[in-house]
């Protein structure tokens, strides 16, 4: 079977080290069998978020009775080192700002499935944590979107006042604070508005683990620091492909790419529509407890042009997870821009975080704050802000969960959930409930290359920062 060793970008060696992952798992770097299976019925690559979910949910509800499918998860590193395991821990579905933005490029019907979506991934995590009593620090808290940039404020509050007099059902759950009150609200220094809704805080290593301790309970063979190099071109004489590792090929009628970043390192067909954006998340600890903070989670809105400076989930221990620092960085695209490298750090964001908590929070001048932990992880951007689930194109028996954009939280459980219907019971994409605007297909990969190819729009383009 002709199998084309790919160049990558695959997952490097010597990640630097999240929080979340200083509290090993005892699957962590587990290997279920000490060699890999010939053949089963479906591989799964990647153990983070989705790889883990669409386990769970291929598996979830299969009566004793009936055979269950073999299922084999190949990870390149440790179990949930990706992107899932160095995130910020938020999960914000966006019921608004991104709403706006989405509903200018995309419609308004397209908007508020997408918003619709999130806000019921947000709730499908909650009630997945409370069924199967995850011990995963999952908290409820008011987050907030915290303008500080004037005309960003201004630019915001003029859509606000368009919107609201829109059929937008999630704009229910956002309240509208103005320049009277933004700041005393949101705690944040010289905010102009905000916008405040419900959102959770997790531990989402945790959370995967427990998936994953699930589904090896359930017979699912897990193979960590196993990076598939390849898969065959076409199906054997029985219909399998034949994935390539350095501990030997494998093979299976079902392959299911939960990549992320990594995606165009096996489907080349991607290259143009989810690529890396490194970033960088920190855990600051106060020197004394963290008062005056009335949001337990915000993403701030510091200068023009509108995009996410950083953001912070408050923990029950008193320490600020923090993230992003993009002003610190984005300048210099080699060090985020389809950057794969979650080895080394972004240097100039440290100095960023160290003075970050006295800059932001009124009242907190002059407090010190360490930055007891620094790291990096790869986003998997999505060239036009949407993930890509279902089938790959022209490759029958191969599927995809991926490019969540840096906003996976909200997304992957319900994407996972969906895909494990198509794969299991055969059902359409548009009956699984994930917005269409989701799903991959040839026409859309088509349609990014195209413009990324344009000339006056191009990559630069196509790839902005932050798109909405
Ligand atoms: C710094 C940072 C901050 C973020 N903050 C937030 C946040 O606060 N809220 C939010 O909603 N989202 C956030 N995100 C995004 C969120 O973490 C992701 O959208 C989500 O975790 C995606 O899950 P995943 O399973 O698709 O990807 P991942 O967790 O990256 O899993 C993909 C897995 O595939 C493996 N893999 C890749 N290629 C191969 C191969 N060839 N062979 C074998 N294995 C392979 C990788 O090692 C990895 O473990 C953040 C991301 C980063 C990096």
């Amino acid at each position: 079977m002709l199998i084309t060793t790919m160049a990558g970008p695959f997952p490097v060696k010597n990640a630097t080290v999240p929080y979340w992952r200083t509290q090993l798992h005892h699957l962590d770097s587990h290997r279920s069998t000490p060699e890999l299976p010939e053949k089963q019925d479906i591989v799964i690559i990647g153990a983070g978020f989705a790889g883990a979910a669409l386990a769970h949910y291929l598996l979830k509800d299969s009566p004793e009775s009936e055979p269950k499918p073999s299922i084999t998860i190949l990870e390149a590193r440790e179990a949930c080192s990706g992107a899932t395991g160095r995130n910020g821990g938020h999960i914000r579905p966006d019921l608004f700002v991104a709403l706006a933005a989405r509903m200018q490029a995309q419609g308004l019907e397209t908007a508020n499935q997408v918003a619709l979506f999130e806000a019921a991934n947000a709730e499908a995590v909650v009630a997945l944590v409370r069924d199967e009593g995850i011990d995963c620090d999952l908290r409820a808290v008011t987050t907030g979107d915290v303008f500080v940039d004037a005309a960003e404020a201004a630019k915001i509050k003029k859509l606000w006042d368009a919107m609201t007099k829109l059929n937008c059902p999630t704009l229910r759950s956002v309240t509208y604070h103005g320049p009277s009150d933004a700041e005393r609200v949101s705690g944040i220094a010289g905010a102009k508005v905000a916008f405040t809704y419900p959102a959770h805080v997790v531990w989402p290593y945790k959370l995967v683990m427990h998936l994953l301790e699930g589904a090896v309970g359930k017979g699912v063979n897990l193979q960590t620091k196993t990076t598939v190099h390849g898969v065959s071109e076409t199906v054997d004489g029985e219909g399998y492909w034949t994935l390539a590792t350095a501990r030997g090929a494998t093979r299976a009628k079902r392959v299911v790419f939960a990549t992320n970043a990594y995606t165009a390192g096996l489907l080349p067909e991607y290259d143009d529509a989810i690529y890396a954006a490194r970033g960088t998340v920190c855990r600051v600890v106060p020197d004394a407890p963290a008062t005056n903070i009335p949001l337990g989670s915000a993403g701030l809105e510091m200068e023009s042009p509108n995009s996410i400076d950083s953001y912070y989930g408050l923990r029950q221990d008193g320490s600020i997870i923090v993230g992003g620092g993009k002003s610190a960085f984005v300048d210099d695209k080699e060090e985020w821009y389809r950057n794969y490298d979650d080895s080394t750090l972004i240097e100039s964001t440290a100095p960023y975080f160290d003075c970050w908590a006295a800059r932001t929070f009124t009242g907190w001048k002059g407090f010190e704050t360490e930055t007891e932990s620094i790291w990096t992880g790869i986003m998997g951007y999505s060239a036009d802000s949407a993930p890509h689930t279902g089938h790959v194109p022209f490759k029958p028996g191969q599927y995809i969960c991926a490019g969540f954009d840096g906003h996976g939280m909200p997304n992957v459980l319900l994407c996972a959930k969906g895909l494990a219907e198509i794969i299991k019971d055969g059902r359409p994409f548009s009956e699984t409930g994930v917005p269409a605007v989701y799903e991959t297909s040839a026409a859309r990969l088509r349609k990014i290359s195209e413009l990324v190819a344009a000339p006056t729009i191009g990559r630069a383009q196509a790839d902005i920062y932050l798109k909405f």
